[in-house]
């Protein structure tokens, strides 16, 4: 099942780099393994995913402990300053930096491992209350502020957008995300050159690739529904 999703996936991921004229090699699926067992994640490495996201801490942990071969997790999720300090050499991304006290202590513990680590910054395109992330107004003047921090890449911009029975009502903010990364490039801050989107669900991924996502973010179009009461 897991494997036949996947092939159904990557069949859907190059049909839309097709039509927006882009090369696939330039989408990576990050496979959304959140509440969903090891053996779930090993299914997908056998069909050939080596990217993987997570959104709880202590889940990284756990998993990053039983998986010892080559394969990436993301940090995805809302992330609290106290539990930064477990994510040094589990993680090769977060995608959820929002606030300075959040940069600062990523740093501090980054720097303390003697690594570097690649960030992007959380946006809330819709202005959502229940969503994460800083407003689109706000995120200059942020990458600005946190660009000193020697041991954060700053790689680019993630958005979570509104769950949606019709993708295209998304379009707007995916392109609105793709805008702000290309106008905080033309700032020229130092040490900032932004190459990276991360959106795009399982809802709405072929979208978000039409305009311009690196990193689409896929859970259930891959593993299923998910059942928070088992977890
Ligand atoms: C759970 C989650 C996803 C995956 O959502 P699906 O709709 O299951 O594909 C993507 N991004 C983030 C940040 C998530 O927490």
């Amino acid at each position: 099942m897991i494997k036949e999703n996947i092939g159904v996936v990557q069949e859907n991921i190059k049909r839309a780099c097709e039509k927006a004229g882009r090369d696939v090699k330039d989408v990576t699926l990050i496979a959304v393994s959140k509440t969903k067992p090891v053996s779930d994640i090993r299914q997908a490495m056998e069909a050939g995913l080596t990217v993987f996201g997570e959104n709880k801490v202590q889940e990284i942990r756990e998993k990053t402990e039983e998986i010892k071969e080559n394969v990436d997790f993301h940090m995805i999720g809302h992330l609290q300053a106290n539990k930064v300090k477990y994510l040094p050499g589990k993680v090769v991304m977060i995608h959820s930096v929002d606030n300075v006290k959040l940069a600062q202590e990523i740093e501090k513990q980054f720097a303390k491992a003697d690594m570097n680590i690649d960030v992007l910054i959380e946006v809330n395109m819709a202005g959502e209350d229940t969503k994460f992330g800083l407003a689109p107004s706000e995120v200059p003047s942020f990458v600005k502020e946190i660009s000193t921090l020697p041991h954060l890449n700053i790689r680019g911009l993630m958005t979570i957008a509104p769950y949606t029975d019709d993708p295209e009502s998304n379009r707007i903010y995916f392109a609105g995300l793709r805008r702000l990364k290309d106008d905080i490039n033309k700032m020229n801050i130092p040490g900032v050159n932004m190459d990276t989107l991360s959106m795009g669900m399982t809802g709405d991924y072929e979208v978000a690739i039409e305009e311009g996502a690196t990193f689409v973010r896929v859970g259930t179009g891959i593993f299923g529904e998910r059942n928070y009461s088992i977890v």
